[in-house]
């Protein structure tokens, strides 16, 4: 599929052309406006190659882009003015700021840019047509993106699968081509999909098994592993037929759960759980301090919930990685926001640092707890920036935002 190179043939040369570029600078933000500070700077970080050659080509760049979510109207809590002054500060280059999406204000800021300078609009979704189901309504948006420029490069992976003015309709009416960082990202998942290198371990976490079933019904059939911890986990235990207190549980997930237990037994599938749990009576919070206490996977207490993975199931889960080929991790393995329960998160993290072929981190939370564990990004194959794309990927979805690319 085309990338930047063959967009600069299509349309005879970058030199001058102004290039609409999609990129995902949805980063996470601290404090109130006037006084914003960027909590975790790493989309921004993996946009930047892309914004940087088309400006070394000589391209006048303009960056469209969403942070949050807005009502569909101006909100000074989403703006991106804090998101385009650290653009600039990673680019080492002056970035122009309009501040509204499609207005008096991008027209002219777009109209100052000279050849190889940047330009950030306002956030996209601060335009109900955006995010809007009604064709007409998001295709009336895309006509205003798409007067403010030549060509349209998609960029911005965590969106991909969603069908927005941005992502979608703008594709229709531009010479368009893929952003390195969606080609790379491409590049990973395709890997995870096809023709894997084995052993090929999955592990799963994070909250909730309904944001992941379609992952799991479909790496069943591909993964040799499948480790399950995080709050998912306890509907796998009571599937099994453990108490589980007052875990996270699913009870509609029940039947779904046994069915994948007995396909990966029929398959060859080995499915690694926990056997010891990190319980506490509450679920922490800011004003208590935890009391955390390790019991087997089969005797959690009634009065108790589940907050992480034990010792020996951390251990047991660093031995099932060793020597894995490609290994795909989504979802923290227990509440790794709370120090007390971050040792299970740590441990599946240490250990794919360790695993020598293609380690892969999705999923927003995940690759969120990889960085503030103090985890180097670069002892990681891949740290996915798309978490719900990343998925629906996995799941074997078309994605809209590379369908529309194609022709
Ligand atoms: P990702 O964004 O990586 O896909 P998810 O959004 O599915 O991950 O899940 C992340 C959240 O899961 C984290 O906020 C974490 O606190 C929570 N979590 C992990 N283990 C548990 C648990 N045992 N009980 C409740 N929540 C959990
Ligand atoms: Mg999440």
């Amino acid at each position: 599929m085309a990338g930047i190179d063959s967009l600069a043939e299509r349309v005879g040369g970058l030199r001058g052309k102004r290039v609409l570029v999609r990129s995902d600078l949805n980063v996470p933000l601290d404090g109130a406006p006037p006084d914003l500070r960027i909590t975790d700077d790493g989309r921004i970080r993996a946009s930047v190659p892309t914004i940087k050659a088309l400006a070394d080509a000589g391209a006048r760049v303009v960056v469209a882009a969403h942070l949050g979510r807005p009502k569909g109207e101006p909100d000074p809590r989403y703006s991106l003015a804090p998101v385009a002054a650290r653009l600039g500060e990673l680019l080492g280059a002056p970035v122009a700021f309009a501040t509204d999406t499609v207005g008096d204000s991008a027209r002219a800021t777009v109209d100052g840019l000279s050849d190889g300078k940047v330009a950030v609009l306002e956030n996209v979704r601060f335009n109900a047509g955006e995010t809007s189901k009604d064709d007409a309504e998001r295709g009336a948006f895309a006509d205003q993106l798409a007067e403010l420029a030549d060509a349209f490069v998609s960029d911005g992976f965590g969106v991909v699968h969603r069908k927005q003015a941005s992502v979608y309709d703008i594709a229709l009416r531009l010479p368009h081509a893929m952003g390195k960082l969606v080609e790379t990202e491409l590049a990973v998942m395709r890997r995870l999909t096809e023709d894997p290198e084995r052993p090929y371990v999955v592990v799963l976490g994070g909250s909730k098994v309904s944001d992941k079933l379609g992952v799991i019904d479909n790496l069943l059939g591909k993964a040799d592993k499948l480790l399950i911890g995080g709050g998912m986990v306890f509907t796998f235990l009571k599937a099994q037929g453990h108490e589980v207190g007052r875990s996270l549980l699913e009870e509609d997930q029940l039947d779904i759960c046994r069915e994948y237990l007995a396909r990966a037994e029929q398959s060859g599938v080995e499915i690694v759980l926990p056997t010891d749990i990190v319980v506490d009576t509450t679920f922490p919070s800011g004003d208590s301090s935890p009391s955390p206490r390790v019991v087997p996977a089969s005797q959690i207490p009634a009065d108790c919930l589940g907050l992480d993975i034990g010792p020996d199931s951390a251990a047991a889960f660093a031995a099932a990685l060793v020597g894995a080929k490609t290994v795909f991790w989504n979802g923290p393995m227990g509440v790794f926001e709370v120090d007390a329960f971050a040792d299970g998160t740590r441990a599946v993290a240490e250990a794919l640092t360790k695993v020598d072929g293609l380690s892969v981190v999705g999923g927003g939370d995940s690759a969120a707890a990889v960085r503030t564990l103090g985890f180097d990004e670069s002892a990681f194959g891949h740290i996915s920036t798309g978490g719900g794309a990343s998925l629906e990927y996995l799941e074997g979805k078309e994605l809209p935002g590379i369908k529309v690319l194609e022709d």
